[in-house]
């Protein structure tokens, strides 16, 4: 028996203690303590183990793109290039900030093909690299392209914690990191998120924006060697900004601070899940399971191939296989009004045609595959996989011509 693969892993004891005294005190709130709120707290420890100057956590990674897209200044129709393989949040943060999203095609192997990129990228005035499932797009190509043509790059790394290019963090290599601490992604606060930067212009907008009213911003001033830019960048904004209040609680916080240390584990996990399933499944003629790019290192805690060589009819006999025996697969084009199939967002004010992402989405499988499982419990997982693959080929084989 499989155990319940949408089951997220349990919160760590040592949250239980800080959540019971902020419950007795009702501190609650990030700016009612003079200094060390749990939310400040965690901005400290997520930008150490980032490696960035600066981080601030809001109340989810759609928050994060759009606080990122509204620090940059960007003007009112601001072309904002997406890969078209992203969740609906992300071209929703751009809409939401009154700019227009521009989608540009993505490979088989869920990357941006680079081509499209930068076909469109004279077009537009920002890009957001949506590193979808935790499929990390080529940054060396990418950021030689943007940085040629001074273009910003926010990258969505909601889902890519943990994960690696040349050895260096996954949001980190843009000018903002994006992060995501919903119920899916590797830290679970059921809802929340955090960006990164070592901007302090961008940071100090991003702060008031979010609802640093008044001088609040004084408790995002504790990193000590930051300060004297900080305090210029702050005094600059004071009173200039909107303030879209999209702070973090102290409860998230307190609910994500001791999941910081676990990181390293859930990713050595999630990765040795994913590359023995990975490898097992490959073994079947109906499944591939595209590479990473080689400067990558994942941290998956999903898995996504493609399957081949099967007709609609077949890919849904496949899935109806897998989940008869307990393993959930999706496949983004095929499921109705699927949020990650870009013919779904009607509300985007210029259509794209991606035949490619299309075709893509066709035939790309999801599952989760949690860091928990076992060695033996991800074989089961495979083989469940491949004899879904096979009954559902076999059908046609049987009835087919
Ligand atoms: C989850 C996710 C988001 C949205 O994150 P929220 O915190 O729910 O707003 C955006 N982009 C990607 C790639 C995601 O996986």
């Amino acid at each position: 028996m499989l155990p319940n693969m949408h089951h997220a892993e349990p919160i760590p004891e040592a949250a239980r203690a800080e959540i019971d005294r902020l419950l007795q005190s009702g501190d609650l709130f990030r700016y009612t303590a003079p200094e060390n709120a749990p939310v400040a707290l965690l901005e400290a420890e997520f930008a150490a183990h980032m490696g960035s100057k600066y981080a601030l956590a809001v109340s989810s990674c759609s928050a994060a793109l759009f606080l990122s897209l509204k620090a940059l200044d960007l003007p009112r129709d601001a072309r904002v290039m997406i890969p078209g393989f992203t969740f609906a949040a992300v071209p929703s943060s751009i809409v939401h900030a009154d700019c227009i999203p521009v989608l540009c095609e993505v490979g088989d192997n869920y990357r941006i093909d680079i081509a499209d990129f930068t076909a469109k990228l004279d077009s537009v005035d920002a890009v957001i690299i949506s590193h979808m499932r935790g499929h990390t797009s080529d940054m060396d190509a990418i950021m030689a392209l943007c940085n040629a043509r001074n273009i910003p790059v926010i990258e969505d790394a909601a889902h890519s914690l943990g994960t690696t290019w040349h050895g260096k963090n996954i949001g980190t290599i843009g000018k903002i990191g994006c992060f995501s601490f919903q119920s899916y992604k590797l830290l679970n606060a059921g809802e929340g998120g955090i960006l990164i930067t070592d901007d302090a212009d961008l940071v100090a907008r991003a702060v008031i924006f979010s609802g640093a009213y008044e001088h609040n911003w004084r408790k995002h001033m504790d990193r000590k060697d930051n300060s004297a830019d900080l305090q210029e960048a702050f005094a600059r904004w004071q009173n200039k900004l909107p303030l879209y209040n999209l702070r973090m609680s102290n409860l998230s916080a307190a609910v994500i601070r001791p999941q910081i240390p676990c990181i390293a584990d859930r990713v050595s996990s999630g990765r040795r899940n994913h590359d023995l399933v990975a490898q097992l499944i490959e073994e079947s003629a109906f499944i591939t399971v595209p590479a990473k790019l080689p400067p990558e290192e994942r941290a998956p805690d999903s898995l996504q191939f493609n399957v081949e060589g099967m007709s609609d009819e077949q890919v849904h006999a496949f899935v109806a296989a897998a989940d008869a025996e307990g393993v959930k697969v999706q496949v983004f084009g095929l499921t109705s009004d699927n949020a990650r199939a870009f013919w779904n967002w009607e509300f985007l004010p210029e259509k794209f045609e991606l035949p490619q992402t299309r075709d893509m989405l066709m035939r790309a499988c999801d599952t989760r595959l949690p860091a928990r499982l076992t060695a033996a419990e991800c074989r089961e997982v495979a083989a469940i996989l491949i004899r879904a693959a096979e009954k559902a080929t076999a059908i046609e084989r049987a009835y087919g011509t």
